[in-house]
This record gives structure tokens, C-alpha cells and sequence, in this order.
């Protein structure tokens, strides 16, 4: 037996990705204690999109991105917004944002983030079906929806990408956009429809039926936020939580956003900040699509979830701290109703939530994946952005093979928390 198979597995953080390597780890025979503060998935988790999108490869730095940003930043209705009192912290991070940018390597990213994503309806299609919530994943196909050849045409580039790494994307036009979703406005002109991609019916309700499934069978789920690390040999010897100190045969960091200053403990600096994203969510709406829509411009997606049309998105650089701004969810709900004119124009406020989250993200798109340099029993598993629901399985399966000693489905190289240096 070796050293790492004798003690409990730590994971810390019961969002979707630190219960996939919950989950995968306890089916590899480990031992797991999950630390969490919050309940299973009440984090990032709970309200997002529930896009399974293999397709989602093309990172946020994309070229050309950076000349829209003066536009979304002076629009008070668009997808994009910096709080000014956050702007010299977020300096460093917007700075290695746009270096990333380079168009090799975007291509290089989006080419990690395929083999990270792509079999992602898969693969929770059987992680549901092994906690009994088969019925929460759909394999849909998204569509992405334009108002003008013009906007239908600035997508041109990220999906040749797309196509690059085997997407197959279906172009179409009024006529077939109508058949496939009547309910959508006549302002749509042209779509994209990428059938291998799929959704999540709630996010919630996935992230409780596996916390669930991993103390039914063993595991320990544990309300307490880990503060620290105790270390002896050269190694992670025990996670330090406000309740005493818990002994840990390997530790794997999984605490979305609020990973940084625990990854700075184990000697990786990491440049991670937050996107903050809201939803507005209108319970028993008077439409009712059957998949998820894009809207290319507006950048949210409306999405049918099993509690209501959920329209997710919007990115807003405000760090961790700041309260909410729920004009930026309001806006959501107008850009529903302006998607589907079937929707009233006033909802009564109690068929309608709000939610506010924080995206964990990394200048470069790319998640951290993989071991400490520092310790050989701590393994990162943080920073997935817009895409933590879709990676989550392929992480947890990464991150199970490491801490057994076996080389991974997929290389890891992109993920290292070395590449900033
Ligand atoms: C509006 C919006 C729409 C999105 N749409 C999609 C989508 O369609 N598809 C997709 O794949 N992704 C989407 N995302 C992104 C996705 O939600 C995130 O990438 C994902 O939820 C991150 O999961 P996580 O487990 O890393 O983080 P989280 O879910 O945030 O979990 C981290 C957990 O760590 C806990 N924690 C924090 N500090 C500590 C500590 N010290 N000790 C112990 N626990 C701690 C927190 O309480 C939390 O529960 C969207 C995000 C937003 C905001």
C-alpha cells in the first residue's frame, strides 16, 4: 500500500468540479472528506446556464475581442461591465488576458480545452445515471441565434475554430430557425446549431444528488472552510478548517473562485480572479423552447430548466466582495422577453429569482489542472470559468488518475499552474 492510499482523500470545495473528483476518487476505492462552508453546489454551481457545450473551446481572449470592449463597456444593457473601484486590482489579470489573446495561442487553447470538454454529455449522462438523476441531462443540441448577416458573420472566426477541433455546426437560415423554435422573435435572421452539445435541467439538483450519492456511500461531507495546511516530510500532512485540523493522505484544491490564497499556501501563485455572472429565472414561463438559445450579440443563454427559462450570462469584473448589482440580472429578464415575445412584459416578482456568481477565472481560459510543484499529495483542480460545468468530469477523472499514479486520458500540460512562471 502506498503512502497516499492509507488516509482519507481531502477535497476542498463541493462545487461540480470538486464533487466529479469526489465522486471518480471514491470509484477508484479512496476514502473522501469534502470540506465545504456552504451546501453541495451553492457556490458557481447553482446558477448557471447548464450548458454541457463540448463546442464552448473558443477562449474569452479571443483576437478581436478586445476592440468590442469599449462598445459593451459604454452599453448599460450589454454583456460586459468593470466596477472602476476594481480596475487596479484586476490590472495584472486583464493584462496576461490580453497577451493570451496571440492567435497561436488561442489555437493552442482551444485545442486543450477540446480534449477537456468534447465527451462532457457523456460523461454526465453517466455520472447522473450512477447517483439515479439520469433524467437531468438532455442531449439537445444548442443554438446560437443572430439578428443580422452582419453579427451571423463576426462568428465566422471562432467557429472555424470550432470546426477545427470537429465541430460540426449546422448554418441555417429564418425558415428552418422558425421551425425548430417558434416560439423565438422574427428579429432572428440566422442561427447555428450545434447538435452534439447538450444541457443540465438543474444544476442544483446534479450537484446534491452526487454530494448525496458520496455519503450514502462512505464519504464524509463536512460544513467547514478549510483555512490552511499542516505539512511534515515534505508533504500535505493535514487540511486546518475553524473545527481542528483533518489528516490528509492527499489534498485536492477545488474551491472555484476562492481557490487563489489556498493554491499561494501550497506554493503556486496563480493570477485567478472572478467573472461575476447573474440569471433571472421566470418560474412556469409562458414559453417553453425545448433546448438552450444562444443569443450571439446579447451573449446569454436561455436555457429550460426543470424550475423555470432561466436566461444566464454577462460578465462583470467586481471581485469577490462587492455586493451584487441586480440591474445586470433585470437586464437578463429584458433580453428574455425581447427572445421570446411570448413573454409578458411584466412577470409578478414572485415567479421571478435573481442569482448572482462568481466564475473562477484565469486569464488564458484554461482551468488549473494537476499536481503542486511543492507537494507531491496536493493536486489543483480550479480556475474553470465559463466552462466548470462542462470540464467537471473530465477533471475529476484527471485528477483521480494523478492522485493514483496514473497518466491521465488527457494531457495536462495546458492546465499547469506553472505556466505563469
Ligand atoms: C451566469 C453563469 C453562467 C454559466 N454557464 C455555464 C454553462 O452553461 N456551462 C458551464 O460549464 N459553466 C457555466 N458557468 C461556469 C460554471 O458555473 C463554473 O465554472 C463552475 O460552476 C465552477 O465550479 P467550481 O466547482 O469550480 O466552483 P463553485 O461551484 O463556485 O464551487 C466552489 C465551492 O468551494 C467552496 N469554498 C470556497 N472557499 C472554500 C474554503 N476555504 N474551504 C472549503 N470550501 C470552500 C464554495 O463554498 C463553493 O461551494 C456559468 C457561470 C455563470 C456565473
Amino acid at each position: 500500500m502506498t503512502e497516499l492510499a492509507r488516509g482519507p482523500i481531502v477535497v476542498i470545495g463541493a462545487g461540480i468540479v470538486g464533487l466529479a473528483c469526489a465522486t471518480y476518487l471514491q470509484r477508484d476505492g479512496r476514502k473522501v472528506v469534502m470540506l465545504d462552508p456552504a451546501g453541495p453546489g451553492e457556490g458557481a454551481s447553482y446558477g448557471n446556464a447548464g450548458g454541457l457545450n463540448g463546442s464552448s473551446i473558443v477562449p474569452v481572449a479571443m483576437p478581436g475581442v478586445l476592440s468590442k470592449v469599449p462598445h459593451w463597456l459604454l452599453d448599460p444593457e450589454g454583456p460586459l461591465s468593470i466596477r472602476l473601484r476594481y480596475l487596479p486590482q484586476l490590472l495584472p489579470w486583464l493584462y496576461r488576458f490580453v497577451r493570451a489573446g496571440r492567435p497561436d495561442l488561442v489555437r493552442e487553447q482551444a485545442r486543450a480545452l477540446r480534449a477537456l470538454l468534447a465527451p462532457t454529455v457523456d460523461m454526465h449522462r453517466e455520472l447522473a445515471a450512477s447517483v439515479g438523476a439520469a433524467d437531468l441531462i438532455q442531449r439537445s443540441g444548442l443554438l446560437v441565434v443572430y439578428r443580422s448577416e452582419a453579427s451571423f458573420a463576426a462568428d465566422a472566426e471562432a467557429n472555424s475554430l470550432r470546426a477545427a477541433n470537429g465541430v460540426k455546426i449546422d448554418e441555417l437560415g429564418k425558415d428552418e430557425l422558425r421551425q425548430i423554435e417558434p416560439a423565438l422573435s422574427s428579429a432572428y435572421t440566422r442561427a447555428r446549431f450545434i447538435s452534439e452539445n447538450g444541457y443540465v435541467r438543474n444544476p442544483l439538483r446534479l450537484s446534491r444528488s452526487l454530494a448525496e450519492a458520496l455519503v450514502a456511500n462512505g464519504g464524509e461531507l463536512r460544513r467547514e472552510r478549510a483555512q490552511g495546511f499542516a505539512f511534515a516530510d515534505g508533504k500535505v500532512a493535514a487540511v486546518l478548517t475553524s473545527a481542528g485540523p483533518i489528516p490528509a493522505a492527499a489534498v485536492v484544491l477545488a474551491a472555484g473562485a476562492h481557490s487563489k490564497p489556498l493554491a499561494a499556501q501550497l506554493g503556486e501563485k496563480v493570477p485567478l480572479d472572478t467573472e461575476r455572472g447573474y440569471h433571472a429565472m421566470i418560474r412556469a414561463p409562458e414559453v417553453a423552447p425545448r433546448l438552450p438559445i444562444m443569443d450571439a450579440e446579447a451573449k446569454f443563454v436561455a436555457t429550460p430548466m426543470e424550475e423555470g427559462l432561466r436566461m444566464a450570462g454577462t460578465v462583470e469584473f467586481a471581485g469577490l466582495d462587492a455586493p451584487p448589482d441586480w440591474r445586470r440580472a433585470r437586464v437578463l429578464l429584458r433580453h428574455g422577453r425581447a427572445m421570446f415575445p411570448g413573454l409578458p412584459r411584466a412577470v409578478a416578482e414572485d415567479r421571478v429569482a435573481l442569482w448572482m456568481g462568481f466564475r473562477p477565472s484565469m486569464p488564458d481560459s484554461l482551468p488549473v489542472i494537476g499536481p503542486t510543484r511543492r507537494y507531491p499529495n496536493a493536486f489543483l483542480a480550479f480556475g474553470h470559468g465559463h466552462v466548470g460545468l462542462i470540464g467537471a468530469p473530465m477533471t475529476g477523472r484527471a485528477i483521480t488518475d494523478l492522485v493514483a499514479g496514473r497518466a491521465p486520458a488527457i494531457d495536462l500540460k495546458p492546465f499547469r499552474a506553472a505556466r505563469f512562471g
